[in-house]
């Protein structure tokens, strides 16, 4: 079978790895139940940003943020190695910047995922995911956005959201932890 993944916030945890760095970089200790309460994707509201201040300050951290020691969540790495000794095919879809999408790349192998490069998109917008998801033909998908799971409704993917404080209201499957999911 055909999986895709997402990979910011649903194989990887991004915005809580990214948090700590705000903290450090804003000499502040907000703390992580802060965190757990948020309704946005974006993680400003928590240091008193607006979207502005906060679109600024992502940017001048991207490459800290996605390249240093984010967590991988726990069972995402054993199930997607079994996934690849099973034989199915693995698809990583990943809206990250184009600028980012080899070095992001790498990052992914290097910590440990099963990564066939033909198998790996990068650098499209959110919408344009759901073009590759069809015509990919993907059995199953995976992601943490709504923006991204809204296009999603009507294709015959079986489509799972991971599990975020800011994705509650989506009426779909859902996963909580890797370490539980099975098909
Ligand atoms: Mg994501």
């Amino acid at each position: 079978m055909r999986f895709g993944f997402d990979i910011d916030d649903t194989l990887i945890n991004l915005r809580e790895h990214a948090f700590h760095i705000y903290n450090r970089k804003l000499n502040l200790s907000i703390g992580l139940e802060v965190f757990r309460e948020l309704k946005t994707v974006e993680i400003h509201e928590a240091f008193g940003m607006d979207a502005e201040a906060g679109g600024r300050m992502w940017n001048s951290l991207l490459e800290e943020i996605y390249f240093t020691d984010c967590p991988v969540f726990e069972g995402a790495l054993e199930l997607l190695t079994e996934l690849e000794r099973q034989g199915h095919e693995i698809y990583y879809i990943t809206s990250r910047p184009k600028q980012y999408c080899s070095q992001t790349r790498q990052w992914v192998k290097d910590q440990g995922f099963p990564v066939h490069d033909e198998r790996f998109y990068c650098g499209m917008q959110d919408q344009e995911k759901i073009n590759i998801i069809k015509d990919l033909n993907l059995d199953y998908y995976f992601d943490d956005k709504p923006a991204v799971l809204d296009t999603l409704k009507d294709i015959s993917t079986k489509v799972y959201v991971k599990d975020q404080s800011y994705n509650r209201d989506a009426g779909i499957l859902r996963v909580e932890k890797w370490s539980d999911f099975s098909f």
